[in-house]
C-alpha cells in the first residue's frame, strides 16, 4: 500500500501528494522541518521535536498553520493512517506559495506537509562495524550569518559536505566551524571518548541542538559516565579512544576512522556500544503507544 502524505489538512497517496511550484520552500528554501522517529508504535521525544519546530518557526518569523495541539493531532493521525509501528516522520512547514520574488509577504498561507515512511540511513551491520568519516573542506556557516540552530530548509552547506564524504567513500562528513574547531557532521552531532570521558562540542558552537545528542548525554549521566561539552580540535579527534555520531536517522553510529586516522583499535569502542544498547532500550520503552 502506498504511504499517505498529509498536505494542508488532507491525506493523499504518496504519488498524488503535491505542492505549488511557487512554494517558497522550493524556490528559496524558505521553511523549516523536523525528522521524528516512531519506534514500536511510540513517538520518540515527540515534545522535544515539536518544541524545536516551533522555535525554528519563531526564529524565521514563520506563522505556523496549526496550534500546538492541532499539530500534535495531525502528526499522530497521519502516523495512525499509515499503520506503521516503526517509521520516520518528516514534518515540513514552508512559507507557502508566493510569487517569483523572495518577499515572504506574498505568501499568504504556510504549507504543512507530514510524510510517514521507512528510513534506513545505515545498514544494521554498520552498527557493529562502524563507519569511516572525513573532515569536509566545507565549513559550518558562521552563526552571525545564519544560525544553524534553526532547522531550516537551507541544507546546501550540509549537502556540499556530504558530497565530499561520498567522493571519499566515507559515511559522514565532519564539519569545522569558522575558527577551525569541530562543530558537527552534515546531519549528525559528533562525540569522542578520551580516557573514559565523553566529549562533544557545546551548544555555543554553530550546531544543531540535536535531540539524540541530548538523549545520549542524559543516558551517560544516568550511567555515571563523565561528560564534557567543550571545544574540540582535529588533534583531539585524531587522538580519541572512541568516536560516534548521533542523529534521529542514524541513531548512534560508531566512527572507526577520521581522515584515515584509525580511532582506537579500528572497531566500535566499548562505551559507544554500551550507549547504543542503552539508547535502543530506551526508545522501545518510552512514550505512549499510538495504536494501543
Ligand atoms: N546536526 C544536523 C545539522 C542535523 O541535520 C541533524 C539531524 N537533523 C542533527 C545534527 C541531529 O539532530 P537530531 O538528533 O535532533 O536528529
Amino acid at each position: 500500500m502506498e504511504p499517505k502524505v498529509y498536505v494542508d489538512g488532507e491525506l493523499y497517496p504518496k504519488s498524488e501528494a503535491k505542492i505549488s511550484v511557487f512554494d517558497h520552500g522550493l524556490l528559496y528554501g524558505d521553511g523549516i522541518f523536523e525528522g521524528i522517529r516512531v519506534y514500536s508504535g511510540r513517538l520518540f521525544r515527540f515534545k522535544e521535536h515539536i518544541d524545536r519546530l516551533y522555535e525554528s518557526a519563531r526564529i524565521i518569523r514563520l506563522k505556523m498553520p496549526l496550534s500546538r495541539e492541532d499539530m500534535d493531532c495531525a502528526v499522530q493521525d497521519t502516523v495512525r493512517a499509515n499503520g506503521m509501528r516503526d517509521a520516520y516522520i518528516r514534518l515540513v512547514v514552508t512559507r507557502g506559495a508566493g510569487d517569483l520574488g523572495i518577499d515572504p509577504r506574498k505568501c499568504k498561507k504556510s504549507t504543512l506537509i507530514i510524510i510517514v515512511d521507512k528510513i534506513t540511513v545505515y545498514g544494521e551491520e554498520l552498527y557493529e562495524q562502524g563507519i569511516p568519516i572525513i573532515t569536509s573542506s566545507t565549513r559550518r556557516i558562521r552563526p552571525d550569518m545564519l544560525d544553524q540552530r534553526a532547522k531550516s530548509l537551507n541544507y546546501l552547506n550540509s549537502i556540499m559536505a556530504k558530497i565530499e564524504a561520498n567522493i571519499a567513500g566515507a559515511g559522514e562528513a565532519l564539519m569545522l566551524d569558522c575558527n577551525g574547531n569541530v562543530a558537527e557532521c552534515s546531519v549528525d552531532n559528533f562525540f569522542i571518548v578520551k580516557a573514559g570521558v565523553l566529549l562533544t562540542p557545546g551548544l555555543e558552537f554553530p550546531i544543531l541542538a540535536g535531540i539524540t545528542r541530548a538523549v545520549v548525554l542524559e543516558i551517560a549521566d544516568r550511567l555515571g559516565i563523565p561528560c564534557r561539552e567543550c571545544t574540540l580540535t582535529l588533534h583531539d579527534v585524531y587522538g580519541a579512544d572512541e568516536s560516534f555520531v548521533t542523529g534521529t536517522g542514524a541513531e548512534l553510529m560508531p566512527v572507526i576512522s577520521v581522515d584515515s586516522r584509525t580511532i582506537g583499535d579500528g572497531r566500535p569502542g566499548p562505551l559507544t556500544a554500551k550507549l547504543l544498547k542503552e539508547f535502543r532500550a530506551l526508545h522501545s520503552a518510552e512514550g505512549v503507544d499510538l495504536f494501543a
